[in-house]
């Protein structure tokens, strides 16, 4: 075997141990992404379990679940609370003269008393002074 066969050889293997390793990568993000499939099935099944017993039990947690059962009343009773502010939140507007946020509907600025146009067009009005 001349030197240029082996060089071209050990070229090749060199070729097919990349691709072996390439292939290995992949087969290797095939399962992670096969994995995470089922992971994600599985949460969401303990989550069914989950609220079909908390219905069952309707809200009221015993023995093992009675402080998990706290901690969702909790939880649900501050996601309410956020939910609120946010909806009041989006019903805001710009006051045209301070730019301050005021609620919609209201006929004065709560910040600077300026009386908010018909319709509350916001930012859209001119600004009075
Ligand atoms: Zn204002």
């Amino acid at each position: 075997m001349d030197f240029f066969t082996k060089v071209g050889e050990s070229l090749t293997n060199l070729g097919q141990g990349v691709n072996a390793k390439a292939k290995n990568m992949m087969d290797q993000s095939a399962m992670n992404s096969q994995l995470r499939q089922h992971e994600t099935a599985l949460k969401g099944l303990y989550e069914s379990i989950g609220r079909q017993y908390y219905a069952e039990k309707q809200g009221k947690g015993e023995g093992a679940y009675a402080d998990l059962f706290t901690q969702i009343a909790t939880t649900e009773a501050a996601a309410d609370e956020v939910r609120k502010k946010l909806e009041a939140a989006k019903s805001m507007v710009t006051c045209p003269k301070c730019g301050g946020l005021t609620e919609a509907g209201g006929r004065f600025c709560k910040n600077c008393g300026n009386a908010m146009p018909e319709n509350n067009p916001g930012t859209n009005s001119t600004p009075q002074s």
